[in-house]
């Protein structure tokens, strides 16, 4: 039997009248100063100075009570001091006392017309309570913003997405202050896509993800931020001081956004190879950046870690025991049964049914280097980029060929990719490492030229052995080599350039 011990009761009504005696934040006015508030801090940021440059201005808030309403908050230069080490980013308070006015900030950060000032009498006291909402976004749906739409450039606001596209870092000069900016490609889960440029802090951060990120989907919030209109359509972008980037965060909001993600789509690896691939990074610059590193394939079978890294080998055979391609749905790109006349998605997250269904290609062949060989898996983008062709339409002319007849066993255009000399960027999974597996799937590839020769082993080393050419120098650089043949990037151009 649980009692309530007497002053356990009186805390607990206290508790009680506390909490019903708190305002909320849509009845506030300008009409008095005792206001009442329990509210989260859904985002704190620092002003600077503009006259004073390193100096803080004002530390701004955004507040939020449990109804979900918000306001904006000023804590000014006077009475910095008493505030800014009592009040945390995302913690829970009373506060009270304020002065209420009118909001005439450049970027509105709610839509209430009113914001408060803290003065020397205003109350703040952390609280703890589980059930308060930790709903600390106002997600702006994507159809809001590409839909020609008149949006609201002054307001500020939160959107989440999977970022599935991105461009080089750039710089961009204003006035005598050269500023980085990098294009991203947003989409939400129902496969709506919105363009977003990263400023400044925003690229920082989220390279280090981009870099890290083994082909997991990286999923992010741009809290308050703004709109920027073009060519009729929206796209967005952080502002210098109140924007804050989240990635990959473990609010209520985003996990809901990432579990209707995943439902819809197929395992996030494979999605990735159709969308990352081409227009991210270039290549040279992902090996100069260290992103993933040149291995030959004797390293790479002996690999022990997961994720990406290239290869320089060429296609040297065709292994189409499991065919060349699949019919694949067009929603999440597994593999479809054919049942009557429709096509069913057995991905328990799809489960699309269809009367139509995409050929594409899943191409494996045996690629060489000095070092030895592996399986690799070209899926349908690269397959088409080698043999110039979609999937569909090879399909279409064999048997047009051959009358349906199996006269060839395959149609002749997939010989286009032999003995081609490539740099692939394959992915190292567990079943590689534990199983021994030595088939990888290729995520990217190129045939740049210039590249390849600067990444192969074989080529400036051949002549060394001969054993005519009696040069003890350029052997003990050779056997040097040897020893520093190691994986990153850098070693191998060393390598080079103390061989050749
Ligand atoms: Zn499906």
């Amino acid at each position: 039997m649980f009692v309530l011990l007497p002053r356990f009761q009186q805390k607990l009504r206290i508790t009680q009248k506390m909490a019903a005696n708190n305002d909320f934040i849509k009845d506030i006015t300008i009409s008095k100063m005792q206001w009442k508030l329990k509210v989260r801090v859904v985002r704190m940021w620092e002003k600077p100075d503009r006259f004073n440059p390193g100096s803080i201005f004002s530390i701004e808030l955004a507040l939020q009570d449990e109804k979900g309403d918000r306001i904006h908050a000023s804590i000014g230069k006077s009475v910095l001091h008493i505030f800014n080490k009592k009040i945390n980013e995302l913690g829970l308070y009373l506060m009270a006392n304020f002065i209420a006015c009118q909001n005439k900030e450049r970027f509105n950060t709610t839509k209430h017309r009113l914001m408060l000032t803290f003065i020397q009498r205003t109350t703040v006291a952390e609280t703890i309570d589980p059930l308060f909402p930790m709903n600390i976004f106002e997600l702006r749906p994507y159809h809001q913003l590409i839909n020609k739409v008149d949006v609201n450039e002054s307001e500020l606001f939160d959107v989440i997405g999977e970022i599935v596209n991105f461009s080089e870092v750039q710089t961009q000069k204003q006035g005598e202050i050269t500023r980085k900016y990098m294009d991203i490609e947003l989409e939400d889960d129902e496969r709506n896509k919105l363009s977003a440029t990263f400023w400044e802090e925003f690229v920082d951060q989220v390279i280090l993800h981009l870099l890290s990120s083994n082909n997991q989907p990286i999923i992010v919030v741009m809290q308050l931020i703004k709109a920027h209109k073009f060519q009729d359509s929206y796209s967005v972008r952080n502002t210098w001081n109140t924007s804050k980037l989240w990635i990959n965060p473990t609010f209520p909001q985003p996990e809901e956004f990432k579990t209707r993600l995943l439902s819809v789509r197929d395992s996030c690896s494979e999605r990735l190879t159709q969308t990352i691939s081409q227009q991210s990074f270039s290549v040279s610059d992902e090996l100069q950046k260290g992103i993933a590193e040149v291995k030959t394939i004797s390293q790479l079978v002996q690999s022990m870690q997961e994720g990406p890294c290239w290869i320089v080998a060429s296609i040297e055979n065709l292994e189409l025991e499991k065919g060349w391609c699949y019919v694949s749905c067009k929603k999440c790109q597994k593999k479809v049964d054919k049942l009557g006349n429709i096509y069913q998605c057995p991905n328990p997250k799809c489960k699309n049914e269809d009367y139509s269904a995409i050929i594409r290609y899943k191409l494996q062949v045996r690629v060489m280097d000095t070092t030895g060989s592996v399986s690799l898996l070209l899926w349908d983008r690269e397959a088409m980029f080698l043999i110039g062709k979609s999937a569909k339409e090879l399909k279409e002319g064999f048997l047009e060929n051959t009358g349906g007849v199996d006269m060839y066993l395959y149609p002749e255009e997939l010989n286009n990719v032999l003995q081609r000399k490539l740099m692939f960027k394959v992915i190292v999974k567990s079943e590689n490492i534990q199983l021994q597996k030595e088939i990888y799937s290729v995520v990217k590839l190129t045939d740049e030229e210039q590249l390849i020769k600067k990444y192969s082993l074989d080529t400036p080393t051949n002549d060394l052995t001969d054993p005519d050419f009696n040069n003890n120098q350029v052997f003990d650089g050779e056997k040097e080599c040897e020893v520093n043949t190691s994986t990153t990037t850098l070693h191998i151009y060393s390598y080079e350039k103390h061989c050749s």
